[in-house]
């Protein structure tokens, strides 16, 4: 064993973007400026500790004795595709800072694996090679990957290993990261495995990938059995991400052993798995008067807020979160005690200029486009007015700081309509806690989220509906236009087979 420990130079870089190819959310520098836009040292101060791939990298580096070297990280929330040139000024300046770390044993890369550019096939692909490009082909690299990736051949093919996630919501980040250290610490001793990939032409949506609900807990579990039963050195699965409009669109299984018919039958028993539950990944919804009746005469009867998810506005998943149709079905049926946050900044100045205590006469929401309802009007009173941020204290990016910008929370007859400076994933309470609202007095609680918001809300909530609202993150996909999927993709092609047959790249 060659002794390199104590002296392993390792770069740490990365693009992390879940591209809604539906969604007119711009893809700009400041989209990624407002998340995370980071390199060098500061790196280090942004995310050591936190519960994201990099804290746990820091950590494992840390641990393994490696010397870390920070590069460039760039993340923002999903949104349409970037553009070319955007995302070329990211490239060379991540194959320059890697260039300039030189010499380096390894690369750890952070991607999501759905990103889409426009004018390059393979964008996340092409983070690693520029990575690989600037420290030496030869040099291990490993890379960690969301969940909901669409992985392609090309990006299996240009890593030693792959790790995804295997949460959903995703609580695993920093776990994952150091796992990554770890497979990299084998590989700098020497070893090397043997990888299979399958692709599946099956296509899932949010509500159906909850990990911790059938059918993705049972295929979970098989995952765990399979890695024991054959001593597999990883295994990952994809459930890939359906409104990235790309050939590779779809889900996926990757296995690594030290013998190639293992990693074969480890991906294979996986694959079959989810093969046999594609009925269980069709989604059910309701429209929003059917859902709003069935959950008043739940909230009666029940304790705890009923959570209404508008899943077609999924701020998570590339939409603008200002969608109107859940807040406009709450006020006609004239419902009390409802909490809808909306994107939009210009009502947040608007309200904050008039103070707490004013009245509030204008219309909110649905400033991006009329794909997610129509502005509504509301006529009510300021009750809160300022900026907001604070370190999250839930699982999801634990001690991260958020800053929500200007917001404001005006009351109509009993809803209570939050108007925010920047789109505010609900996967934590505080921002409504911030504007001084109780989720557990609440009655209605409408989330712009698929899964994220179960962590926060699940444990307090009487029942949950998600919503037949339209919108870019639809979970009907015929209503998309795609031009680039493969096909046939289960259930958009009902009469869609497999035959077990994987790409081996
Ligand atoms: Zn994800």
């Amino acid at each position: 064993m060659r002794v390199f420990a104590m002296t392993a130079r390792v770069v740490l870089a990365g693009i992390s973007h879940e591209t809604n190819s539906f969604s007119s959310v711009p893809t700009d520098r400041a989209a990624f400026e407002a998340s995370a836009l980071v390199e060098g040292e500061a790196l280090r101060t942004a995310f050591a500790g936190t519960n994201t791939e990099i804290g746990g990298m820091i950590e494992g580096a840390r641990r393994a004795g490696f010397c870390l070297v920070p590069g460039l990280f760039a993340w923002a929330l999903p949104s349409r595709p970037m553009s070319r040139a955007l995302f070329d000024g990211l490239l060379d300046r991540i194959a320059r800072l890697a260039r300039d770390s030189a010499p380096v044993d390894g690369a750890l890369v952070v991607l999501h694996g759905a990103m889409v550019v426009d004018g390059v096939p393979d964008a996340d692909a092409a983070v690693v090679g520029a990575i690989r490009g600037a420290i030496g082909a030869d040099r291990p690299v490993v890379a960690t990957f969301d969940l909901h990736a669409n992985l392609s051949p090309a990006l299996v093919a240009a890593c030693d290993m792959l790790i995804g996630y295997r949460t959903n919501p995703h609580v695993d980040m920093a776990e994952r990261g150091a796992e990554a250290v770890a497979r990299l610490a084998d590989l700098l001793t020497g070893r090397r495995w043997q990888r299979a990939f399958r692709k599946l032409p099956l296509v899932s949506v949010s509500q159906t990938q909850v990990s911790a609900d059938e059918p993705m807990r049972s295929i979970m579990r098989e995952r765990d059995e399979t890695v024991a039963a054959l001593g597999l050195a990883g295994a990952s699965v994809a459930v890939g991400y359906p409104y990235a409009d790309v050939p590779q669109l779809g889900m996926a299984v990757l296995a690594y052993a030290n013998d190639a018919d293992v990693a074969a039958a480890g991906a294979d028993r996986i694959a079959q798995a989810i093969w046999s539950r594609r009925d269980d990944f069709v989604p059910e919804v309701m429209p929003v008067d059917v859902a709003i009746a069935a959950a008043t005469a739940r909230a009666a009867s029940r304790p705890g807020p009923v959570i209404l998810v508008d899943v077609a506005d999924n701020i998570g998943g590339g939409t603008p979160g200002d969608g109107t149709v859940a807040l406009a079905g709450l006020l006609a049926a004239g419902a009390r005690e409802a909490a809808v946050v909306l994107w939009d900044p210009e009502a947040a100045e608007r309200a904050c200029a008039l103070g707490a205590g004013a009245r509030f006469v204008g219309a909110v929401g649905a400033r991006t486009d009329r794909f997610h309802g129509d502005p509504v009007a509301i006529d009510g009173t300021v009750v809160f007015a300022g900026r907001v941020h604070y370190r999250r204290s839930g699982p999801w990016m634990t001690g991260q700081l958020a800053q929500l910008g200007r917001v404001a929370r005006i009351d109509v007859d009993g809803i209570h309509v939050v108007v925010t400076e920047t789109r505010i994933l609900p996967y934590d309470t505080q921002h409504l806690e911030a504007v001084g609202l109780d989720p557990r007095r609440l009655r209605f609680i409408v989330v712009k989220a698929a899964a994220g918001w179960r962590t926060p809300f699940e444990p307090l909530m009487s029942t949950c509906f998600y919503l037949d609202t339209p919108g870019a993150h639809a979970p009907d996909l015929s209503r998309f236009p795609f031009r680039s999927r493969p096909r046939p993709l289960y259930p958009l092609e009902r009469d869609a087979t497999w035959d077990g047959a994987g790409a081996s790249p």
